[in-house]
């Protein structure tokens, strides 16, 4: 009898893996490859992170993937965490945070290269795949780099 095999990609995410299998693996291929994804319903256009197999909006299931790492999203709210949950020990201190993107919000960590006086309520941020120690992986939150289309406001 053919041994099953079982897709469990998911068991490298994030510090802490809390689900080896997911109807949505692919993301953690695409992550790999430095891409942060989402799903769209194909339906009722409905954008979805973490990404979903199902909608639920229309309860349709033909959705489609996009690059959330293509869009810039606004800082919601953040919190810098001192003390944290079992297994997070030693990433401590972080910042935690929820970044608007529009027709989607994100949860996830500040970038350590960023300061704690930089960080201000309503900054344009990106978020970006973040190879971890030992094969893991997460995203993380950049600041946005500023538009390079020749509109300086200083000139
Ligand atoms: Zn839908």
């Amino acid at each position: 009898m053919a041994k099953m095999e079982i897709d469990d990609r998911f068991s490298r995410f994030g510090t802490v893996g809390f689900t080896a299998t997911s109807r949505v693996n692919d993301f953690m291929g695409y992550l790999d490859e430095g891409r942060v994804m989402g799903t769209c319903c194909k339906t009722c256009k409905l954008d979805f992170f973490p990404p979903r197999a199902d909608c639920s909006g229309c309860l349709g299931n033909d959705l489609s993937w996009f690059d959330a790492g293509e869009k810039t999203g606004s800082l919601l709210t953040f919190s810098k965490m001192k003390y944290g949950p079992k297994g997070f020990e030693d990433d401590l201190p972080y910042t935690i945070a929820v970044v608007d993107f529009g027709s989607f919000k994100m949860f996830g960590r500040m970038s350590r290269d960023l300061e704690d006086e930089d960080i201000r309520i309503g900054m344009t941020l990106r978020v970006r795949a973040n190879p971890l120690e030992g094969g893991r992986i997460n995203y993380v939150f950049h600041r946005a780099e500023p538009a390079r289309d020749g509109a300086d406001i200083n000139a």
